[in-house]
C-alpha cells in the first residue's frame, strides 16, 4: 500500500475527445508549482498521482493554487482488486486512527464487480465493526468518512477531500493580455480568466513623474500574486506619460478620459498581436464609472478589433472585493498610489461620447508617432513566483 495524492478533475472529465491535452497541460502546471519537490505524476483518466516523499500537507497546500483541479485527497494505493485484501488494508489503515463514529462511501469504477456501491459500504462497514471494539455508524456526521473507490486494477482509499480551485488548466485555452491596473478590479478579472484556462501576460500603463515608483512597484506585486497560478508572467510596462499630456493639452477635457482609454486599447491590442494573445482581459464593470456606461464602452471598444472579454462585466463591487480578499490581493489593490487614470480625471466625464467626436479630437494630437514610440521603448519584466532569493534556504 502507498501513501499518495490523488487528484480529481471535474469539469475536466467531461472533455471527450481532447481530454488528453488538458491532462497533459495539468501535470505540467503541478509540476511547475512543485518543482523544487522530488515527486512523479502519473494519470488516468478518471485520478491524477503525485508519488512523493515530501511532506504531503505541503504538497495538498501548493495544489490549491492550480487550476483543473476539483478535489485533493491524501489516500493510499492498495495494489489488488481482492475484497478480502482490500478489508484487510483499510483496518490496518483504521487502526491507527482514535474515532467513535465512522461512514464507509464506495465508488464502483470496476463494474465486474458483481454487486452495488451500496453493497460494498455495507459489507466493508460490518467487517470494520466486527474487528475494532466500540465502534458506531453515523451517516449524518461521522468522525471519519473511509472513501474507497474499486476501480479496475487497483483500489483508492481516502479520508480528506481536500477542495480545489477547479476551473481548466491554465493554458489550455490559448493567451490573453489583461490590461493591470493598481485598482482591485484587474487582478480579479485575471483571476478569473485564468481560472477559464487562458495563460495571461499583463500590460501596465504607467505616467512618471506624474505617477511613482511605488505605484508601478504595487503592480509588479500584484502580478507576483497573479503569477503563483499562471505559471510566471510577463509585465508590459508602456511608458503613457507623452500620450496623456497629449491629450491633456490639446483635447476638451469632458473627453479625456475616453481618449485615454481609446489609446489604451489601441496599444494593448497590438502588444497582444506581438505576443500571440487572442484577447484582451480587462477588469471594466458596467456602470462603475463613467468609461463604463455602455455607450462609453461601446465608443472605446470600436478602435479594436480583438475580443475584449470582462469577467467583471455584470459583477458588484462587493462580490469582487471578496474574491480579491479570498485571493490576497485586495491589501495590496488599497494602497494609496496614484494610477494614470486618475490624475488626470476631469470634473466632469462624458458619460455618452460620440465616436464622431473621439475620432475628430484624437486627430488633434499625433497619436500614431506617440503610440508607435511607446510600444518601441516599453519594458518587459518577467515576474517570478519566487525571486532566487527566495530560494537562498536551498542554495
Ligand atoms: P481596477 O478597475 O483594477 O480596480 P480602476 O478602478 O482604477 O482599477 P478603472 O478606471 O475602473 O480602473 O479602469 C477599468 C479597467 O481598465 C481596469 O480594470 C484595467 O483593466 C484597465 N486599466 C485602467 N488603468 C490602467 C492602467 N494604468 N494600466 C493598465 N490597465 C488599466
Ligand atoms: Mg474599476
Amino acid at each position: 500500500m502507498e501513501k499518495v495524492i490523488l487528484i480529481k478533475y471535474g469539469e475536466l472529465s467531461t472533455k471527450k475527445d481532447n481530454i488528453n491535452f488538458f491532462l497533459k497541460k495539468l501535470k505540467e502546471n503541478i509540476l511547475f508549482v512543485l518543482d523544487d519537490l522530488s515527486v512523479d505524476i502519473d494519470y488516468d483518466l478518471g485520478r491524477m498521482f503525485i508519488h512523493t516523499k515530501d511532506n504531503f500537507d505541503m504538497v495538498a497546500d501548493r495544489l490549491k493554487k492550480v487550476f483543473g483541479i476539483h478535489e485533493i485527497n491524501i489516500g493510499y494505493i492498495i495494489e489488488s482488486i481482492d475484497l478480502e485484501i482490500i478489508k484487510d488494508e483499510v483496518l490496518n489503515l483504521l487502526k491507527e486512527k482514535e474515532f467513535k463514529t465512522f461512514k464507509v462511501e464506495s465508488k464502483r469504477s470496476n463494474k465486474k464487480l458483481n454487486t452495488t456501491s451500496l453493497l460494498l459500504s455495507k459489507n466493508l462497514g460490518a467487517y470494520i465493526l466486527k474487528n475494532i471494539k466500540g465502534l458506531k455508524v453515523d451517516v449524518k456526521n461521522p468522525e471519519v468518512l473511509l472513501n474507497v473507490e474499486y476501480r479496475i486494477h487497483n483500489t483508492l482509499v481516502y479520508f480528506d477531500k481536500i477542495k480545489g480551485l477547479g476551473g481548466y488548466p491554465v493554458g489550455t485555452l490559448g493567451k490573453g493580455l489583461l490590461m493591470l491596473s493598481g485598482g482591485i478590479d484587474s487582478p480579479v478579472a485575471g483571476y478569473l480568466a485564468m481560472k477559464r484556462g487562458v495563460k495571461i501576460e499583463a500590460i501596465y500603463f504607467e505616467s512618471p513623474p506624474h505617477t511613482s515608483v511605488e505605484a508601478k512597484n504595487k503592480v509588479i506585486s500584484l502580478t507576483k500574486k497573479l503569477a503563483q497560478y499562471n505559471c510566471n508572467i510577463n509585465l508590459h510596462i508602456i511608458n503613457f506619460t507623452e500620450i496623456q499630456e497629449a491629450i491633456y493639452k490639446n483635447i476638451p477635457h469632458d473627453y479625456l478620459i475616453t481618449i485615454m482609454r481609446r489609446m489604451m486599447y489601441r496599444i494593448s491590442a497590438i502588444i497582444a498581436n506581438k505576443r500571440n494573445a487572442k484577447i484582451l482581459i480587462n477588469g471594466e464593470s458596467i456602470g462603475q464609472v463613467a468609461s463604463q456606461t455602455l455607450t462609453s464602452m461601446s465608443a472605446i471598444n470600436e478602435v479594436v478589433s480583438i475580443p475584449v472579454i470582462r469577467p467583471l462585466a455584470c459583477f458588484d463591487k462587493l462580490d469582487i472585493i471578496k474574491i480579491a480578499k479570498g485571493i490576497n490581493t485586495y491589501e495590496t489593490s488599497i494602497l494609496p498610489f496614484e494610477d494614470c487614470c486618475t490624475i488626470f480625471v476631469p470634473k466632469h466625464p462624458v458619460i455618452n461620447p460620440l465616436k464622431e467626436k473621439c475620432s475628430e479630437y484624437e486627430n488633434l494630437i499625433p497619436y500614431k508617432d506617440l503610440i508607435y514610440k511607446a510600444i518601441k521603448t516599453h519594458e518587459v519584466l518577467n515576474v517570478k513566483v519566487k525571486e532566487e532569493s527566495e530560494f537562498k534556504d536551498l542554495l
